[in-house]
């Protein structure tokens, strides 16, 4: 395991949008919080202060929402074609494409993250993101119903956008997450107030410059950058918002599904993950093993849906263990901006006090700690990759979403996919999970008994825009990506004409 936190310099581009004041986005114009507050930006590998974002609370969210609730109703965006509006969330594509770099450096800094991964994976990911979803824009049709209802009646139904649309980002994936978010809900026809995660909002903010640059009408996006307890919840909780659109922790969703009680919003909720990877005996193991140790390290750890229960079957758990955790030792962890580096901090002081609280409970409970559980360096949000052994199912460390590059190594000796499927269900949440087998048959009859949203065959965290993504049980409600995600977005009207 190599250390070097060192911080690269920044590209031009992003020093200078650095440099500028930033400002909430609210009907087109780039303004300061309502109460003139504002709070700091960390690079979570230095602990330097690197921006200062306005605080937006209540007023903020009122002025931002009645500004979405004009452009939805009374603006162009209400009048436009469906081909325009096509045109427009393309385009958000084509210029993400044309600042890629900026952006990738923007949320390495930011979040900490590992440029390379940011740039071939959360900006690219996002420029695809827009570009699939502009094709649903001409594509969202209702249908003719054949009714038995006595007379000539001609009975069909119309797909209209949802109306407002909040939506409450996290900070794993910030660019990525807001795009999967302001994609479908563009090319829906819908208005957004959209308010990044407190830790990570600079690549929200640079992306509503791009926002206007694209033409989109004033209203269209509303961007509030500030804390969830006042700017969220002042979203989650507004009467004049049709839906609302979570990303974040299972906690925070159970008080979203609360808040829109209200005024009954419409709720999608992609939320936390305990995911199972499963390794058979007939695995390709050395395939098996980089891929589950990418399953967990992968964005340190900080993906809802990390490998981060790993069972192995008893005849193949030692050399499992042992090749994660040589995986573990080749990884380079430093500061994000660095290119060869293939790991950095995690997002925040908060973070890295939960993840180094885990580690203590897993040893505390008995884990065995193979290798890492150290926090690296001395400044910088830090934490080696870590493989846990011998952990079990009554472990805290094994039922509670760590967020963290840290994995539970469990083994099993059974081989009735009943009782496989019985270890990887146990757990409140269903997101995703892995099943690395060359036997076929295993394969799918293990995809099909595993209660989760997404399973991966010989992989582990694929993605795709094209791809229904989201959770079973406290994973969350609804799907990301995909048709499905345009069930979100749109309200289907049904119309009787008696002719
Ligand atoms: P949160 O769920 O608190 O944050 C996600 C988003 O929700 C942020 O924009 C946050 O704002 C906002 N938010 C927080 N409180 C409220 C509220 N009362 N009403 C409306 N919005 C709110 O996650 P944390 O940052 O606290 O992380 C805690 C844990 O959550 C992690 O350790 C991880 O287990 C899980 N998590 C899961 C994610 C996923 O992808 N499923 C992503 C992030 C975290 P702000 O940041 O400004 O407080």
């Amino acid at each position: 395991m190599t250390i070097a936190i060192r911080k690269p310099s920044l590209g031009s581009a992003a020093t200078a949008f650095l440099a500028k004041p930033h400002k909430l986005l609210i009907d087109g114009k780039w303004v300061d919080a309502k109460s003139g507050q504002t709070f700091p930006v960390e690079d979570p590998a230095t602990e330097e202060v690197i921006a200062h974002v306005p605080a937006g609370d209540k007023a903020d969210i009122d002025a931002a929402v009645a500004a979405a609730r004009r452009a939805f109703e009374t603006g162009p965006w209400s009048r436009i074609l469906p081909g325009d509006r096509s045109r427009l969330v393309w385009r958000l594509g084509d210029l993400l494409e044309q600042h890629a770099d900026e952006f990738a450096e923007l949320e390495a800094l930011d979040n900490g993250k590992p440029v390379t991964n940011a740039r071939r994976d959360d900006v690219q990911g996002s420029i695809n993101m827009f570009r699939y979803m502009a094709g649903w824009s001409t594509r969202l049709t209702g249908e003719t119903i054949p009714v038995s209802s006595p007379g000539n009646w001609h009975v069909y139904t119309l797909r209209e956008p949802v109306g407002v649309v909040g939506q409450i980002i996290p900070w794993n994936f910030p660019l990525m997450m807001a795009a999967w978010k302001l994609a479908p809900a563009l090319a829906a026809g819908c208005t957004i107030v959209l308010k990044p995660a407190e830790q990570t909002p600079l690549t929200a903010l640079r992306f509503g410059e791009l926002i206007q640059e694209a033409g989109f009408p004033d209203g269209v996006v509303n961007i509030i950058t500030g804390y969830g307890e006042t700017a969220g919840a002042a979203l989650a909780n507004h009467p004049d918002v049709d839906k609302v659109a979570f990303t974040g922790s299972t906690e925070v969703g159970k008080l979203i599904v609360k808040a829109a009680a209200g005024n009954l919003k419409r709720v999608s909720l992609e939320l936390g993950g305990k995911s199972p990877a499963i390794v058979f005996p007939d695995a390709d193991i050395d395939r098996a093993i980089s891929g589950t140790a990418s399953a967990i390290f992968y964005n340190q750890g900080q993906c809802c849906t990390a490998g981060s229960r790993l069972f192995a079957h008893k005849s193949v758990y030692d050399r499992v263990v042992e090749g994660v955790s040589a995986e573990a030792g080749k990884i380079k962890i430093g500061h994000g901006l660095d290119p060869n580096v293939n790991l950095g901090p995690l997002v925040s002081k908060e973070q890295h006090n939960r993840v180094r609280g885990f580690l203590e409970s897993g040893r505390k409970e008995g884990a065995e700690v193979v290798t890492g559980g150290n926090v690296p360096g001395n400044q910088g949000y830090f934490v080696e990759p870590t493989v846990l052994a011998n952990t079990n199912r009554d472990m805290r460390v094994v039922r509670e979403e760590i967020f963290g590059p840290v994995v539970c190594v469990q083994s099993f000796d059974d081989d009735d996919l009943e009782a496989v499927a019985k270890f990887a269900n146990d757990t409140e949440y269903g997101l995703q999970a892995s099943v690395w087998t060359s036997n076929l048959k295993v394969a799918h009859m293990m995809a099909r008994k595993i209660r989760a949203g997404t399973i991966c065959i010989n992989n582990h965290n694929y993605g795709d825009p094209a791809w229904p993504f989201g959770g079973y049980k406290q994973s969350g409600w609804g799907r990301e990506m995909g048709k499905e995600v345009m069930e979100h977005y749109t309200e289907t009207k049904a119309i009787a004409a008696l002719l």
